[in-house]
């Protein structure tokens, strides 16, 4: 730096925050976060130059292409936990979407937004209990109660997640109901409006979609062996006939998000959104990307259709936002990325792309360990990948003997990378820096609870899908500690922020203090895990305007 620049850099810095300190700009009085499932950084960067949409205009923000969702359960209770929060996992307690516990009012599995204590884990009652730590939404209204928190998303755990406990309107996907929320809301007119015209939908046939003629290249069907059938993906276009799948065929298309969006774009207008009292906050979660990634894979015309219309619907998100006349700023991001199905990806220069052995499901594991009279499927629990919790059958010194017997079959597997005991992981310090130098047990660490975290975790090898061959139903998923489910767009806009894009690592625990700051909301030092991201690209500083106050 010359020393004409150093001078030009230090005026800059003073004068933008003598200016922050005297006259703050005003807050935005509508601050709305978009979750996209499993919208991985390896999604968005296939499709961004085909964005004409709600996409479009995120890009023409402030651009953070490299978000991760550092921590190593990357599933979608987890990441939506640290969206609105601040936090890693470590620290919001949701470590996983189901883990097992055996202490508390129902031992056995837990689903991480219900309240065990009420219902099964089958007929289970939503709730937000097992969250740790309070969203922005919630700190701003405990602050000044005229603050209004919104949540809407395809799942429950997303809505519950993003809302935290203190929500004005919460509202979720039920199966074969609709849009609901917890027990004794009353449906407003958005929510009865939306699920008349899904319920009306569903009960008709729908056409294919359109085709984008950038998605063509990539249209190729690819035979996929599940339990009962062998399933074609690669080249479908969602069209539907009505019957008892139609439900879970609509959740898996563009016309899910469609839904979802439009009870948002609803509630926006019916509630006056940004023209209350005080400061609104909406969050918005779009599922649809995360079914069409289980059911098809990430790499084919299904999700570059879902892409195009995800870019279409959000557009319909913004114009609603823009008729609103206030000034609000929007973040979009995801709870996780996504890997594609090793069949395809055994096509495309992956040759070493496999699905996991059966013998890795702990069951099978279990088996080989367990005392005489004992189930291996009662022995260890949990799945190929992540936390595996030894059963309550064994007690005392048994449970030393099984771990200390389990640990050499995990090492010895070939598709095995790593297994740690809980106390490794509780023992290492918190992870700091850049998220992809992060080692595999770093990333264990931030997504550990004592009370809650299996007693191995395991990590399968990179490319190794969790998903064992000859699959029920889903044939991909995520929920590893590569990159690849890790990586996430973090995308802001706000009228009058000057683009830019910063290729370097951020996290998505960011969002939330970056979000603070722009509505003027201090955070004390060390209140949340993440920090906040200046969307000036200039001098100035919007994550010191707000440190004045
Ligand atoms: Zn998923």
């Amino acid at each position: 730096m010359t020393a004409l620049c150093a001078a030009a850099a230090l005026i800059g810095g003073i004068s933008a925050g003598a200016v922050a300190a005297d006259a703050p700009a005003p807050a935005p009085k509508l601050v709305v976060l978009v979750s996209v499932d499993q919208f991985s950084a390896d999604l968005f960067q296939h499709y961004r130059s085909h964005f004409t949409g709600g996409l479009r205009r995120l890009t023409e923000g402030a651009v953070f292409p490299n978000g991760y969702q550092s921590h190593a359960a990357t599933e979608t209770c987890p990441g939506h936990s640290t969206l609105m929060t601040g936090d890693r996992p470590t620290r919001t307690g949701i470590i996983a979407n189901d883990w097992y516990s055996f202490k508390g009012p129902r031992p056995g599995k837990i689903y991480c937004a219900e309240d065990e204590s009420k219902g099964s884990y089958k007929e289970y009652v939503p709730s937000d209990v097992h969250l740790k730590v309070p969203t922005l939404g919630e700190r701003m209204k405990a602050a000044d109660a005229d603050v209004r928190t919104i949540s809407v998303a395809g799942k429950d755990r997303a809505a519950i997640m993003m809302g935290g406990h203190a929500v004005d309107e919460l509202w979720f996907w039920k199966d074969g109901q609709g849009f609901v929320s917890y027990a004794g809301r009353t449906p407003p007119a958005a929510v009865a409006a939306v699920n008349e015209a899904a319920q009306a939908e569903l009960a008709k046939p729908a056409k294919a979609y359109e085709e984008p003629e950038w998605c063509r290249a990539i249209d190729m069907p690819v035979a996929v062996e599940r339990e009962k059938d062998i399933m074609t993906v690669g080249n479908g276009r969602f069209a539907r006939q009505p019957g008892p799948t139609a439900e879970a065929q609509w959740k898996a298309s563009p016309a899910f998000d469609a839904t979802i969006i439009d009870l948002a774009v609803r509630l926006i207008k019916d509630m006056k959104l940004g023209h209350g009292k005080s400061i609104d906050v909406l969050t918005v979660g779009a599922s649809a990307t995360d079914y069409i990634g289980h059911t098809y894979g990430t790499e084919g015309s299904e999700m570059c259709i879902q892409v195009a219309n995800l870019d279409r619907t959000l557009g319909k998100l913004v114009a609603a936002l823009d008729a609103t006349g206030v000034d609000y700023v929007l973040a979009l991001s995801a709870d996780h990325g996504g890997n594609d199905i090793p069949e395809r990806e055994q096509l495309r220069g992956m040759p070493m792309a496999a699905r996991v052995e059966s013998t890795l499901l702990p069951e099978n594991i279990g088996q080989k360990v367990a005392p005489a009279g004992i189930a291996g499927a009662d022995l260890l629990l949990g799945g190929t990948n992540g936390d595996v919790w030894v059963g309550p059958v064994v007690a005392g010194t048994w449970r030393q003997k099984v771990l200390a017997e389990t640990l050499p079959l995990y090492r010895a597997d070939p598709q095995v990378a790593a297994v740690y005991t809980a106390a490794e992981v509780a023992a290492a310090p918190i992870p700091t820096g850049a998220p992809e130098t992060w080692t595999l047990l770093d990333r264990a660490r931030a997504s550990y609870d004592a009370d809650r975290s299996g007693d191995l975790i395991v990590f399968l090898k990179p490319r190794i899908m969790s998903i064992a061959a000859k699959p029920r139903s889903y044939i991909a998923t995520h929920g590893s500690p590569w990159d690849y489910d890790r990586r996430v767009p973090i995308l802001f806009w706000r009228k009058g922020l000057t683009g830019f894009e910063q290729p370097l690592s951020v996290e998505t625990i960011d969002i939330m203090p970056t979000l603070a700051a722009q509505v003027g909301f201090k955070l004390a030092p060390g209140d949340v895990d993440g920090r906040c991201l200046d969307l000036d690209g200039g001098p100035g500083d919007t994550c010191a305007a707000a440190a004045a106050k």
